[in-house]
């Protein structure tokens, strides 16, 4: 039989001054461990919370030296008598406050070894030694609220989905490999010899085939993974709400979110959102945003320069204007305690270049004249510059002139949120709007060929289907993008559901009949069996979770993420594996690059 153990009886979170008197036994972990002499006072740790257990000065010697003994996170076990703390003790920031644990006996469940790190509310150890240690920094404060923050979304999620009668339906995770954007990652058969899984990127496949069988409601809470080079705040495998309806329109999808981030952010954070959510067109988001995941808890909206720029005797401006290209401008505000120099200038253009800006001009604005950076191509314009752009003393005018629009508003966008953040205009909350009308296609210049903006399964919108064809670039898709503080939060689409339709995207989409039929016959021969209209939407349940934690990675609340590496420093993987298990798949390594 088991070794028995005093177990608890009550947590360390509950105990309140009504307890006063009562005879428990808690579970847990040291988390501080004080000695004022004969006295002890210990910090109890679970997932609860923290109780003061406290070795009095009439404790036995035996328990005295127990007490003495115990180190930082031993796992230990506590009987003792509830008592009110005297009032000058009592700690109002402790929800056990009020009271703490007379400790009669104690038992060590486990020693714990030398710590790497002191855990705490948050760990500020480098990122390498808290993921090899993550056991241990799962144990921290904010990563235990940020887990349950995540526990508390995906139940309010279910929640809602079991309420609207969808149906959650898993997909499988070994799946042919599609190209559907990314890279996917490969599944050797040990069975079939040459022949690989894939791992899904999403369900999208599966799930538009389980309308096809009839279930018109379905979500699931899927695992996805892409096999992408590491960049920025990308995990290899990430969590999406995967939801599919038939029989809807683009509305539909919308109403039915824009109700769901109601229900998650009430019951989550007893925060009430707006009903409805804004939305704005690809296009203007693009012209006043400079992104089409606009921050719109802040102005500073951009321009168009080309009125102004073209009467200027800038060449830059007016030969780019002249070639069919444009000049676009945003106003940097005047900002106490901020000057905008020649370095901070620099900076901004930066910024403006990652995006593809060849430079970034500049005038002041001072005694309501310009002056300084390209001003004096302004010569006599100052009234009409300042009233076309509302800029005011102190302001900064930010100009980009490109022959491709795209690449003027991003680089635009970049600077307008770089000076969001760090002239701290960005207002506290959560700003939730559209992205409607995207194009459906985009040009790969690398290879030469059009392809899907969003997937190659998104309806083009219905004016633009006979003659989809001709110019692929102005054609604009049933696409919806719900965008949350500058994040895209969800992406989805109105789907085709007719066969030639869909061979058509393909074909503009360099997938000639024989290799669609080969890579997506599946799909097409599905839909000879009476699809339905439909529709459906996937949004990011790390990203989420990470804005409603305040977070500004998402490994903040991924239980075991990847670094930024992809490799995972707790169990080291990815791994070598045995010459045997190779064999069995058929497999030979050309090169190992470490070894
Ligand atoms: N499958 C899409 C994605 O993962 C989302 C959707 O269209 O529903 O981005």
């Amino acid at each position: 039989m088991e070794e028995a153990f005093m177990q608890r009886t009550v947590t360390c979170g509950e105990l309140r001054a009504k307890n006063e008197g009562k005879s428990v036994i808690l579970n847990g972990w040291v988390a501080r461990n004080r000695d004022h002499g004969a006295l002890h006072f210990i910090n109890l740790r679970d997932r609860y919370g923290v109780t003061q257990v406290v070795v009095d000065d009439d404790a036995t010697d035996e328990l005295e030296k127990m007490a003495g003994s115990l180190k930082m996170e031993y796992c230990i076990a506590v009987k003792g008598i509830v008592r009110k703390r005297p009032d000058e003790m009592i700690n109002p920031d402790m929800e056990t406050g009020e009271i703490e644990v007379k400790a009669e006996k104690i038992e060590i469940l486990s020693e714990c070894a030398t710590l790497p790190f002191m855990i705490e509310e948050e760990n500020n150890a480098r990122e390498d030694l808290r993921l090899k240690y993550r056991f241990l920094d799962l144990r921290t404060g904010g990563m235990q609220k940020r887990i349950r923050l995540r526990h508390e979304v995906v139940k309010a999620i279910r929640e809602f989905f079991y309420k609207t009668d969808f149906y959650e339906i898993e997909t499988p995770t070994l799946v042919k490999s599609t190209p559907e954007g990314a890279r996917d990652f490969l599944v050797p058969s040990r069975i079939y010899p040459g022949k690989f899984f894939a791992l899904p990127q999403s369900p999208q496949l599966y799930k538009q085939i389980l309308m096809v069988s009839g279930f018109d409601k379905y979500f699931q809470i899927a695992r996805c993974y892409r096999d992408e080079d590491p960049r920025g705040d990308r995990q290899l495998e990430f969590t999406q709400l995967d939801v599919e309806m038939s029989f809807v329109k683009r509305d539909d999808v919308l109403l039915l979110m824009e109700n769901l981030f109601n229900y998650v952010f009430k019951s989550v954070m007893n925060i009430d959102l707006p009903s409805h959510f804004r939305r704005i067109t690809y296009q203007e988001a693009m012209e006043k945003y400079g992104s089409d995941k606009p921050d719109l808890r802040f102005g500073l909206e951009i321009g168009d320069a080309s009125d102004f720029a073209a009467k200027s005797t800038f060449n830059a401006f007016t030969e780019t204007l002249s070639e069919g290209g444009v000049v676009r401008y945003i106003v940097a505000p005047k900002t106490e305690g901020h000057d905008y120099t020649r370095k901070y200038l620099a900076e901004l253009e930066s910024a403006a270049k990652i995006y593809g800006a060849h430079g970034l001009a500049w005038m002041k604005v001072e005694g309501g004249k310009l002056s300084g950076g390209v001003s004096k191509f302004f010569a006599g314009m100052d009234e009409e510059v300042l009233s076309q752009t509302g800029a005011k003393d102190g302001d900064v005018i930010l100009i980009v002139a490109h022959k491709d629009f795209k690449k003027c508003a991003n680089s635009l966008g970049a600077v307008r949120n770089k000076l969001g953040a760090e002239l701290g205009l960005i207002k506290p909350g959560y700003e939730f709007c559209w992205i409607i009308d995207f194009p459906l296609f985009e040009y790969n210049e690398d290879e030469g060929h059009w392809e899907a903006a969003h997937h190659m399964f998104s309806m083009p919108q219905a004016e633009y289907i006979d003659t989809m064809e001709e110019e692929p670039g102005k054609v604009k898709g049933d696409l919806y993008d719900l965008v949350l503080n500058g994040y895209e939060l969800a992406s989805g689409s109105i789907r085709i559901h007719d066969i030639e339709l869909q061979k058509r995207v393909f074909r503009i989409c360099n997938f000639p009949d024989d290799v669609a039929q080969e890579r997506f016959g599946f799909l097409l021969d599905c839909f000879k069996y009476g699809p339905p209209p439909h529709g459906g939407i996937a949004p990011g349940i790390d990203r989420l979770c990470m804005i409603l934690a305040g977070q500004s990675s998402i490994k903040e609340v991924i239980a075991f993420p990847k670094n930024t590496a992809a490799l995972s420093p707790m169990d080291d993987c990815p791994s070598y594996v045995e010459q045997k298990q190779l064999d069995e798949l058929h497999l030979a390594i050309a090169d190992k690059k470490d070894e």
